[in-house]
């Protein structure tokens, strides 16, 4: 490839390409039964999903959205209830408490792994105890950039306060704690198949893995709007959240090379880690944590990451910044925080951020080219 061609940030063509045959075969045979809502590939992909994780339960769902909706109304969770949340995140995990009239309670994150911080979640939940107004129900974890939040920690303070923790793995399906898969780490873990996403679908899709059967079965009904045993036998107020047959059969097709996906973007990652340590901050690993590598975020001192990310650019090499800003600074967001500087590390990270290009079809050319340019653009 020449040296100034444009690079993809993640590389869906050639996923396509590599598996070509299988993906449209699988579209085709939907496309040839019909049955284009609940079709048979849907329970079929649910089923390998289970397998996949080791999961009692996976429900296939809309979006990753619409996963972490779900989940929290087959959790009943209302006005007056306090969800905990991390600033430092996309909008959807901020987003669906509010949407079903609780309140976010934004976290700080640890500056090294850009999780949830343990600390300032038991000072935050001690001060909603405190204050009297909401009632602490549950902490939503978010595995940020694909590596599992530190789960064992989390529960010690979660069970102390007799919270309830569901995950955020729209960027870590695929991930581990040890030999227990993302999908296995909390009561409930949604997941999004976004295409960017380490397991994609081509539209929009989600699932929610869990263990637990009243939650499993609660879901189920709340994505086909609330139905009890029978279709028109509504039991309770729900949504229509189903994920399209089309994009479980994608997702089927796609399955079977997603462990050689994990392996090939652990492979770009320690290439990254090895050309870059003594460049810029490198991602930290941590003893027993597998990270998906939805994305490789490196840190740069704030006031050069934007000339360095527009450097990369002029060199046809593309970045992103996850994210530019914490969410309590988001102007719809505001009136749930407690304003500038009550997040820190958030609101500094959101300054130093900068992922680099990140995908199981990356050269190891690719990877090195990428490094070239950054080491070029920070000295
Ligand atoms: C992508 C993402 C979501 C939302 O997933 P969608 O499928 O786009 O709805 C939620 N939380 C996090 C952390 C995400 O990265």
């Amino acid at each position: 490839m020449n040296e100034q061609s444009p690079m993809a940030f993640v590389d869906l063509k050639a996923q396509y390409q590599a598996h070509k045959a299988q993906i449209d075969g699988a579209i085709q045979q939907v496309l040839d039964h019909g049955r284009f809502i609940m079709g048979p590939e849907v329970a079929e992909l649910e089923t390998a999903l289970c397998q996949f994780a080791g999961a009692k339960y996976a429900i296939g769902c809309s979006s990753g959205t619409d996963a972490l909706v779900l989940t929290m109304m087959a959790e009943d969770i209302g006005p007056g209830d306090a969800v905990f949340v991390p600033a430092f995140t996309f909008t959807a995990t901020a987003e669906v408490p509010l949407l079903l009239g609780a309140t976010p309670v934004f976290v700080d994150v640890d500056p090294d792994d850009f999780n949830i911080d343990c600390d300032d979640l038991e000072r935050r939940i001690e001060a909603v105890v405190a204050a009297g107004e909401l009632t602490p129900r549950a902490v939503l974890a978010v595995d940020l950039f694909g590596l599992p939040v530190d789960y064992d920690r989390l529960h010690a303070v979660a069970e102390r306060h007799g919270l309830k923790i569901w995950g955020d793995a729209a960027q870590s399906f695929g991930g581990a704690m040890g030999e227990r898969k993302v999908g296995t780490l909390c009561r409930a873990t949604a997941t999004s198949f976004f295409p960017a996403k380490p397991l994609g679908c081509y539209g929009d899709g989600g699932a929610v893995l869990t263990d637990d059967d009243a939650l499993a079965e609660r879901m189920q009904s709340i994505r086909a709007h609330g139905k009890g045993g029978a279709k028109y036998d509504i039991v309770r107020v729900g949504l229509n959240a189903r994920l399209d047959t089309i994009q479980a059969a994608v997702l089927l097709a796609k399955l079977p090379n997603f462990p050689g996906e994990l392996e090939r973007r652990e492979t770009v990652a320690r290439r990254y880690d090895e050309l870059l340590s003594d460049v810029v901050k490198i991602p930290s690993r941590y003893q027993g944590r597998v990270s998906a590598w939805a994305q490789y975020t490196v840190k740069l001192p704030a006031d050069r990451r934007d000339e360095v990310a527009a450097n990369l650019r002029e060199r046809g090499i593309p970045t992103a910044i996850y994210y530019p800003m914490p969410m309590h600074m988001q102007t719809a967001y505001r009136a749930y925080g407690d304003g500038e500087g009550s997040v820190p590390v958030s609101e500094r990270l959101s300054g130093e951020v900068l992922s680099l290009p990140m995908h199981p079809y990356m050269e190891d050319a690719d990877v090195v080219r990428v490094a070239e340019a950054l080491t070029r653009a920070v000295s």
